[in-house]
This record gives C-alpha cells, sequence and structure tokens, in this order.
C-alpha cells in the first residue's frame, strides 16, 4: 500500500485522515506522505522513496531521527516499566538537569505536551497574580487550549475572536491580541488594563508564521513593561529553547522570563512539555500552592529517558555551531538562487531553524508573513517533496536543519531548488 491507499483507508476512520490538522497538506495540496522509518537526516516512506527531512517532527529531533543513544536509552527505559505513575529517580535527575542549564527556572514540573504546558503556565499566571486577563501575539501559536486559539482581534482593546468553533467567547474575552514586534500596542493594553492582565505570553523568536525574529527592544521592552505593571511575562520555548544552545532563548541573550515553557527537544521525540520558574511561582502549584495541575503520564519514565539523553547529548555535543553554518549555508542558497532568477522570494534563517518566505521584503509580524504568496509556497514544497525532501507542509511554518544534515544534504537541497 502506498500513501496515497493509506491516506484513503485513514480518512474512514480519522476525521481528515490526521490526527493533526496541518498533516493533511491543505495549505500545499496534494496527498499526505505516510512515513515508514527514519534514521539521521532521513526518512522512508510508504512509497518506497527516500526523503532528506528538514521538518524533523516540527522540531523535537534536533539530534535527527533514532539517534542511537536515545533509542538505547528508551529501549532500557520500556524494558523497566512503561509508567508508574508514582515517582521516579529519573524525573527528579530531568528536573537537576533542566535547572541546571536554565538557571531562571528554579523548579520544573513536566507534562506530556507544549499545550498542557502552556496551560498550565496561564493557570499558574492567574492564580499568582490574582488577575484574569493574558496579552498574546498575532501569529504566536501556544497549543490549542480555548483561550489561547485566539486569531487577531478586532482591536487592541478588545478582547480576541476564537479562530477555532467550539470555543466559548467568555474564554477568549479575556485575551487582549498584540501584532508580534508591536511594544507599543502591548504598552497600551497595560495602561489602560494592566491591574487586569495576569500575564503576556510570547514565543521569544516566532516559528509559527514562518521563523520571525523579535527585533532590537522587543523582549527586554516586553520585560520592563510586565515588571512594571506587575504582570508576569511567560516566554513560551517549546520551539526555541534548547535550539540555539543547550538552553533556554531568553536565558541565552539575559532575558529572564517569570514563567518558561519547554516541549519538543527536551522530550527527544516522545510527549513532553515543561513549565520552569522561580521556586516562589511554581510553589502556587498544587500541592504546595492552590493552582492545580495533574497528569497520568507527567514524568512519564519512557519521554524522561529519551529527553534526557537528547540533552546530555546536546550539551556534551554542542552541535549549535555546526547547525547554524548548515542552516546559514542553505539560507545564503536561497536567497543566491532568488536574487539570480528574480523570485518574489527571501530566507529567514537563525541557527537550525529557517523559512523561505515567498515575498522580497522582510516578515516581521503574521501580516507579513500573510502577504507571501501561499501558491509559490505550494509550489516550492511539491518541487522539493518530488525530488527527495520534506519541508513542512505550509508556508506558515519554521523548517529545520539538524545535527544530522551535513553539507551535501545542504547542497543538494539547493541544486534542486535552482532547477524551480
Ligand atoms: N507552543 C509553541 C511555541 C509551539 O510551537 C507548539 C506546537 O507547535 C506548542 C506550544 C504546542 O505544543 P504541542 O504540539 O506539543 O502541544
Amino acid at each position: 500500500m502506498n500513501s496515497a491507499q493509506w491516506f484513503e483507508r485513514a480518512q474512514k476512520v480519522i476525521p481528515g485522515g490526521v490526527n493533526s490538522p496541518v498533516r493533511a497538506f491543505n495549505g500545499v495540496g496534494g496527498t499526505p506522505v505516510y512515513f515508514k522509518s527514519g534514521k539521521g537526516a532521513k526518512v522512508q516512506t510508504e512509497d518506497g522513496t527516500e526523503l532528506i527531512d528538514f521538518c524533523g517532527s516540527w522540531g523535537p529531533l534536533i539530534l535527527g531521527h533514532a539517534r542511537g543513544e536515545v533509542v538505547e536509552a528508551v529501549s532500557k527505559a520500556a524494558a523497566d516499566g512503561l509508567s508508574f505513575g508514582a515517582n521516579t529517580a529519573a524525573e527528579a535527575e530531568f528536573a537537576e538537569l533542566l535547572t541546571s542549564l536554565v538557571p531562571e527556572m528554579e523548579m520544573v514540573r513536566l507534562v506530556s505536551s507544549g499545550t498542557e504546558a502552556v496551560m498550565t503556565a496561564v493557570r499558574l499566571a492567574r492564580g499568582y497574580t490574582g488577575r484574569r486577563k493574558i496579552i498574546k501575539f498575532d501569529g504566536c501559536y501556544h497549543g490549542h487550549s480555548d483561550y489561547l486559539l485566539v486569531a487577531s482581534g478586532s482591536g487592541l482593546l478588545t478582547g480576541g475572536i476564537s479562530s477555532s468553533a467550539g470555543v466559548s467567547p467568555a474564554a477568549t474575552e479575556e485575551v487582549f491580541v498584540a501584532p508580534y514586534n508591536d511594544l507599543g500596542a502591548v504598552q497600551e493594553i497595560l495602561k489602560a488594563n494592566g491591574d487586569e492582565i495576569a500575564a503576556v505570553i510570547v514565543e521569544p523568536i516566532a516559528g509559527n508564521m514562518g521563523l520571525v525574529e523579535p527585533e532590537p527592544g522587543f523582549l527586554e521592552g516586553l520585560r520592563a513593561a510586565t515588571a512594571e505593571a506587575g504582570s508576569l511575562l511567560i516566554f513560551d520555548e517549546v520551539i526555541n529553547g534548547f535550539r540555539l544552545a543547550p538552553t533556554t532563548f531568553g536565558h541565552t541573550v539575559g532575558i529572564e522570563a517569570d514563567i518558561t515553557t519547554l516541549g519538543k527537544i527536551i522530550g527527544g521525540g516522545m510527549p513532553i512539555g515543561a513549565i520552569g520558574g522561580s521556586t516562589k511561582i511554581m510553589s502556587t502549584l498544587a500541592p504546595l500552592g492552590p493552582v492545580y495541575q495533574a497528569g497520568t503520564l507527567s514524568g512519564n519514565p519512557v519521554a524522561v529517558a529519551a529527553g534526557m539523553k537528547t540533552l546530555e547529548l546536546l550539551r556534551d555535543e554542542s552541535p549549535y555551531l555546526k547547525m547554524e553554518i548548515l542552516g546559514k549555508r542553505l539560507a545564503d542558497g536561497v536567497n543566491r538562487i532568488a536574487a539570480e532568477k528574480g523570485l518574489d522570494l527571501h530566507c529567514a534563517q537563525r541557527g537550525g531553524m529557517f523559512t523561505p518566505f515567498f515575498r522580497k521584503a522582510a516578515v516581521r509580524n503574521l501580516d507579513d508573513s500573510k502577504a507571501c504568496d501561499q501558491k509559490a509556497h505550494a509550489a516550492y514544497f511539491h518541487h522539493m517533496l518530488d525530488h527527495g525532501f520534506y519541508t513542512p507542509p505550509s508556508g506558515f511554518e519554521v523548517a529545520f536543519v539538524s545535527a544530522a544534515h551535513t553539507e551535501e544534504h545542504i547542497d543538494r537541497f539547493i541544486t534542486e531548488l535552482e532547477k524551480i
């Protein structure tokens, strides 16, 4: 059976044939690819093809697919028991490692996904401050909990409007939405509503409208404005964390969030999420404090083993410079082709993260990202897929160069792109 046949079969029993919507290829058209196995930078498909993978399971696979040491750690943990719902030494060690690598997190609580981490972070911020409202940024994705599924509100000073059916307006009325990189908008909201705002939540480097970097002063300004208003600053580092260094982005740039959320890389491909912050704030969580959070599989030993080994390898091998060099090689190649051929295209890149934006002008927020040519992105996606490369099947995502990629993979990508 090939991908098309599997997809037809799956659609009868799974809504849309997928367990997460973007996998349906709605953004690029065509039939989704079914993956069979992966090793290093490559995956094998049910169509008998081999692809060089620049999606990396949407970010967790910074060491590439099925890295030997990680698989070994997982196998060992699994053989010792898949879940206990009780305490293990490994989860204490993992929390020690996380808090040592991210010093602003004096304490950390493990959950099973990024969504869950953010959900808990927001509840914690509300419980800690005794305030109800939050500010998020248009184009930043923080998982699929009700109050964070908010598109741009009609005005900055009104509550947001949900981008999903089934979300109670009551949930999103308490969420203000500001354009990314617009510190003035946040200051305005805080000026009018400061004593009601529990938290401002942001992806320090945005990855869910394509790769959009914070402009100089933006994150520093958020830090200062929230501190002044008595609101908490939440850095959602589910994508950013451990991506550019063996720590958070916030720690790297010396801007300390009150609460940090992590996911993806820290589970090395297994389901995990984490919320961390100062002992004072984290002590608001049950059983120490009144903010409830729990999970049957929280701190799951197999996920912890995968995460632990992944972070140890990142700490010890530090593949970050290599990923930066490869990422730059790729972006330079894309930008050279765009210039030579006069294409409306430029490639944003930071470390191993990159997004080819199909417009010439820089992208600094969601409106800019939406102004890109999505048809051109779809044509690029399918051209690359047909020639052996898997990139995120959406123009609003970030792609990843992993530690398992090589110069040869990058150069092949560029050679293929040149034929577009
Ligand atoms: N936060 C950010 C910044 C994300 O990119 C994502 C997922 O892509 C999430 C939270 C949600 O994480 P998960 O998909 O593990 O629930």
